[in-house]
């Protein structure tokens, strides 16, 4: 496996059960998601991966702090993956992937970072990058930064 250098993923790894509260619950209010929400829903709501395996990584996660997919409501999961679609849409105009992978990781064993706030994994790809399963494992070094890619995303999906 090759080792790249991914500052943010050592970030990641040092702070993750460090941080206060839930990392979704403090992004879909106004301030702390201001650099990371790229569309809100009325039951859930779309932000970039602070972490990501790829530049326009989205999760797509329900407002209600829910850690059981099967606990879901019926408007969450409908909303959800008409959420993910709309992230596709966009994904697909702003940056042109060739590919996507849509996943939910459910338990730390399945990679998630966060294990008490469902969400679902919305990954681009593009030819040469990595496989989907090292991708769960590995990194990646991303070539835009978040604020810009969040904004393309958020401007595109509004048009
Ligand atoms: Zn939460």
């Amino acid at each position: 496996m090759k080792r790249l250098w991914a500052p943010w993923r050592l970030e990641y790894i040092q702070t993750a059960d460090e941080q206060e509260g839930c990392v979704f619950c403090r992004a879909c209010t106004d301030e702390d998601g201001e650099d990371l929400v790229v569309r809100r829903g009325e039951h859930a709501f779309v932000l970039l991966n602070r972490y990501p395996y790829a530049a326009g990584h989205l999760m797509v996660a329900p407002y209600r702090h829910e850690g059981e997919f099967v606990d879901l409501t019926r408007d969450e999961v409908v909303e959800i993956h008409q959420l993910a679609a709309g992230g596709l849409g966009a994904l697909g105009e702003a940056m042109r992937p060739q590919g996507f992978n849509l996943g939910w990781n459910l338990g730390r064993i399945a990679g998630a970072g966060v294990v008490d706030h469902v969400h679902l994994h919305v990954v681009p790809r593009w030819a040469g990058d990595t496989n989907f399963m090292p991708v769960l494992a590995e990194v990646k070094v991303i070539p835009e930064s978040l604020a810009d890619t969040r904004r393309k995303l958020a401007e595109t999906w509004a048009r």
